[in-house]
């Protein structure tokens, strides 16, 4: 019988009940590594309940110490690097290259965290004269200290998606419980044994039982987790459209909510771009990853005469990409994460192709060992409104769209209903410049694909790949899990 996913409760792992299920597989062979458990809300209840318990001693251990754990956490995900990496490889597809990038990625998150101890600090003034003309204290001139801590909010949940199985998880729960607040994950059920490995790490490098709790699922565990009374905010990343579900039923249940969410990211390339930079920085950005990241640059916008140079450099290097199971020799792109992704994708091309787009490249016929693959494929000429410009497809599909000038191409970037990230390629300071303040998206790369902020930066997007006030990562995230206190306070 198919092993099924444990939840992590409470300090240790907690066999799943018999509920319904889904397999998770290896998308490379097809092979089903484990069963995961999708609607235990007697899971997601004991979660609430260890997380609820921890709280109150864990707010109080001083940060220093709470931090102490997270040093001890970074030194064990370096000592089990190549574990985690090989897991992804395995259970996501990446290939072993992208799978250090997520691992690596996600370890510059808890460094970051180990930082609570400076970045929590409030601020103090001495001797503040209160605003209130009502007050007597004022009036008879007596001195009042003010000052502002930061205090955590409670318990926490997090929500995340397939496509970074270790570092998504990391972007939030290191940074929660170093503020002081005890956390609930909710991984993907289609990357939970990654997640499941993340979590028992944490409990080997010292977190008390019920900071950090896991359990698996699916909707149902969500909605239950996003309107519980106990629940004080909630983190997610995935798709817009459930992002948009997400952020309207928490929000609406009073939880401090951050929605990281979908995007189609364009790429701006100027005649004047140094070309070997363009070439490399729209393969990577575009079939990077299989083309399933938020930071894929999807569509690249070709201004006057680029096309010339770019389409057969373009073309040809998108040629010279090996597909193949990640940890294959000399493989530079793995597969989609499963059979129902590689359908959209192929229905997406088909889409394209009815649309009037021209097909360069046609990825629909790679199949191999039985895994969910389909290979590069690019399209020039594509219509300016069609879904293939428009809709985020999330596999290695580049669009090119012509236009004339510069501010031809800004106002593609103005159009999208997405705003995560946009790329421009030049040697122009000035169009670079015009670029950064118009294109409408909050990440913005310049001569650079895939311009990911290091987690000391918030990670900014806008428009529909964002809903909420304060974004993961940087100091937004430290103040998503903490809440302002003032205290004004005068002594005899
Ligand atoms: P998804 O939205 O399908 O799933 C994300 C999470 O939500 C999973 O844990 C899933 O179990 C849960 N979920 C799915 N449907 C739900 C529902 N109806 N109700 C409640 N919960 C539900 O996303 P995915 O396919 O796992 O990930 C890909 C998406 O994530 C892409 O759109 C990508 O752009 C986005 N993404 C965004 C960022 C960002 O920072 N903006 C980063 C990574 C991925």
């Amino acid at each position: 019988m198919t092993y099924t996913i444990e939840h992590f409760i409470d300090g240790k792992k907690v066999p799943a009940g018999s509920g319904a299920t889904s397999d998770n597989v290896n998308p490379a062979t097809g092979e089903v590594l484990a069963k995961v458990s999708m609607n235990e809300i007697a899971a997601a209840e004991a979660a609430v309940e260890s997380a609820v318990r921890a709280f109150l001693e864990w707010s109080e251990t001083p940060v220093g110490e709470r931090c102490q754990v997270l040093f001890r956490y970074k030194e064990l995900l370096e000592e089990h690097f190549d574990e985690l990496t090989q897991m992804i490889v395995d259970e996501h597809g990446k290939t072993a290259p992208e799978a250090r990038g997520d691992v690596r990625r996600g370890i510059d998150c808890v460094e970051y965290a180990c930082g609570a101890p400076s970045l929590m600090m409030g601020r103090t003034l001495p001797r503040i004269a209160v605003s209130s003309s009502f007050s007597r204290e004022r009036e008879e001139g007596i001195p009042l200290d003010s000052s502002l801590e930061r205090v955590p909010l409670g318990v926490c949940v997090g929500i995340t998606p397939f496509n970074f199985p270790i570092m998504v998880p990391l972007w939030m729960w290191p940074m929660a419980v170093a503020c002081g607040n005890t956390f609930i994950l909710k991984p993907s059920e289609k990357v939970s044994l990654c997640a499941l490995r993340e979590v028992e790490l944490a409990h080997e490098a010292g977190l008390p039982d019920g900071v950090l709790n896991m359990v698996t699922g699916g909707p149902e565990v969500v909605n239950h987790l996003l309107t519980h009374n106990d629940v004080k905010a909630v983190s997610f990343v995935g798709s817009t459209s459930v992002a948009k579900h997400i952020y309207k039923t928490a929000s609406g249940a009073g939880k401090r909510v951050q929605c990281m969410a979908g995007a189609k990211n364009t790429m701006i390339i100027m005649p004047d771009a140094n070309q070997d930079a363009a070439i490399d920085g729209v393969i990577g950005s575009s079939m990077g990853n299989t083309g399933q990241r938020c930071l894929a640059g999807s569509v690249a916008v070709l201004v006057g005469d680029a096309p010339d140079w770019f389409i057969p450099r373009v073309v040809e290097a998108a040629k010279q990409i090996n597909v193949a199971k990640g940890d294959a020799a000399g493989c530079t792109m793995g597969p989609l994460i499963d059979d129902a992704s590689v359908q959209r994708v192929k229905k997406a091309i088909e889409g394209g192709i009815k649309a009037g787009a021209e097909l360069l490249l046609d990825g629909r016929t790679c199949e191999l060992n039985g895994g969910s693959f389909v290979g590069p494929t690019v399209f020039d000429n594509v219509p300016h409104d069609s879904a293939l410009a428009m809709e985020e497809i999330f596999g290695p599909v580049l669009s090119i769209l012509r236009v004339d000038t510069l501010d031809d191409a800004i106002a593609v970037t103005q159009r999208s209903p997405y705003g995560n990230m946009a790329v421009m390629f030049t040697d122009s300071g000035y169009a670079a410049n015009k670029f950064k303040d118009t294109a409408g998206a909050g990440m913005i790369g310049v001569n650079v694909g895939v311009p990911a902020p290091m987690a000391v930066f918030p990670f900014c997007g806008w428009k529909d790949s964002f809903f909420g006030t304060l974004h993961s990562n940087g100091e937004d995230s430290v103040r998503f899990y903490t809440e302002g206190r003032i205290v004004v306070s005068r002594w005899f």
